[in-house]
């Protein structure tokens, strides 16, 4: 669990699980980013992570072998409501979720942490508006997690 004090909150921030989006996320062109896998790896010692996506790209199998992490590979319309129904299922009120697309912004909104990351792919103004956090790149995202302080910084009202 990682557990924040965030000043101006009722309760602190307890995160027991991850749930990132795939593409344009933790990756470019269907292609898992520099240095991400490393990140994820020290992540999952303390909570639980998730990568789902509609693998747009295919070979996401291959792209996450090697990261703790459980991989929800979803089919079929409705994949903006299947990921919140994800995260809700892992309990919103303990899910921090990073994502940049349209269809995270139900999981963003849901989650106690919705982090949008903009990229190269770019990101949803949508999803901007339902996320806690906005960062410039998904180093950054997994950076608030591994030093809260920094996140502390940013949501203390
Ligand atoms: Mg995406």
């Amino acid at each position: 669990m990682i557990e924040i004090e965030i000043p101006g909150r009722k309760e602190n921030l307890a995160i027991d699980h991850l749930v990132l989006d795939f593409n344009g996320t933790l990756s470019l062109d269907g292609r898992i980013l520099p240095g991400v896998a490393d990140l994820l790896r020290r992540l999952a010692k303390e909570v639980n992570v998730h990568i789902v996506t509609a693998g747009t790209f295919g070979g996401v199998e291959g792209q996450v072998a090697g990261i703790p992490c459980v991989l929800k590979v979803l089919s079929g319309p409705g994949q903006t409501r299947q990921k919140a129904r994800y995260v809700k299922a892992m309990g919103a009120g303990r899910t921090a979720c990073v994502g940049n697309g349209r269809n995270d912004r139900d999981m963003l909104r849901r989650a106690a942490l919705g982090i949008l990351v903009v990229q190269e792919e770019g990101a949803s103004a949508e999803s901007l508006m339902a996320a806690d956090v906005v960062c410039r790149d998904i180093a950054s995202a997994l950076g608030l997690l591994l030093n809260p302080l920094r996140l502390k910084a940013t949501l203390r009202s």
